[in-house]
């Protein structure tokens, strides 16, 4: 589903993204880790093309990822992405957020876009807080809707960039709550920053650390967590758990 073939990636002379290589399998699970700085929000940010790669290959569902809009606009209609600071349109009610790119974007009429988010509303549990403002919620169900806004567009990826690090601990749960379930109940493929082992371990197929912009390690979550061979990763896990 998603390909990186020795991608490079340069801020001025900082070198951030060092030779990548990554292959992601359809529905597979991914939970990145590792230090802050070390290139984990670069990389997904680079496979929905909110960054740019200077080399190597990235290949998403077959297509490259290249400076074709054409092509830019065909990813992204496949990926869905979910940042930390959840990005909602604070003007608009939360039904007006979910059925903004369903309506313009996929050109769905607007009954049709409403009854999807509706149903997405429901799947992530705040169907009562449809035409409340963004504002008006806690960060907990503002960054459900997110997640709710990102499935109204039928993605066949979902990138997660520490989903829950912006939120106050008691509200941490019912979001990862809801991805859990996401992750149980649909074959979607998913790439989750976040320090969040319990989730990673209930849920991720495999566990990539990064640290300075290289894939150090990376193995299924038991064994990544109980038998780390990497220092750096053992150190990191030291530092986290
Ligand atoms: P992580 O998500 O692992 O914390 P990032 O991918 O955000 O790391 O950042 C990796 C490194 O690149 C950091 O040193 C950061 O300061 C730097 N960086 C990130 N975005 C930019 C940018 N737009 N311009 C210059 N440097 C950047
Ligand atoms: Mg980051």
């Amino acid at each position: 589903m998603i390909r990186l073939q020795n991608v490079n990636k340069w801020y001025g002379q900082f070198h951030v993204l060092k030779d990548l290589n990554l292959d992601v399998a359809p529905g597979e699970r991914i939970v990145i880790c590792g230090p802050s700085g070390s290139g984990k929000s670069t990389m997904i940010r680079c496979i929905n093309r909110l960054e740019e790669h200077q080399e190597g290959q990235i290949i998403v569902d077959g297509t490259e990822l290249t400076n074709d809009l054409k092509q830019i606009e065909a990813i992204r209609r496949d990926v869905g992405m979910v940042f930390q600071h959840f990005n909602l349109f604070p003007h608009m009610t939360v039904l007006e957020n979910l059925t903004l790119g369903p309506v313009w974007v996929l050109k769905r009429p607007k009954a049709e876009a409403e009854a999807t988010a509706m149903k997405y509303l429901d799947r992530v549990r705040i169907p009562e807080q449809a035409n409340k403002y963004p504002g008006q919620l806690s960060g907990g169900q503002q960054q459900r809707v997110a997640i709710a806004r990102s499935l109204c567009m039928n993605p066949k990826i979902m990138l997660f960039d520490e989903p829950t690090s912006a939120l106050d601990p008691e509200m941490v749960k019912e979001v990862l709550d809801v991805m859990v379930e996401l992750a149980e109940e649909t074959g979607m493929t998913m790439l989750c920053v976040t320090h969040e082992m319990g989730f990673a371990r209930k849920v991720a197929d495999r566990v990539i650390f990064m640290d300075h912009g290289e894939i150090i390690e990376q193995n299924a979550p038991d064994a990544f967590f109980d038998n780390p061979r990497n220092e750096r990763t053992k150190l990191f896990l030291s530092q986290i758990l």
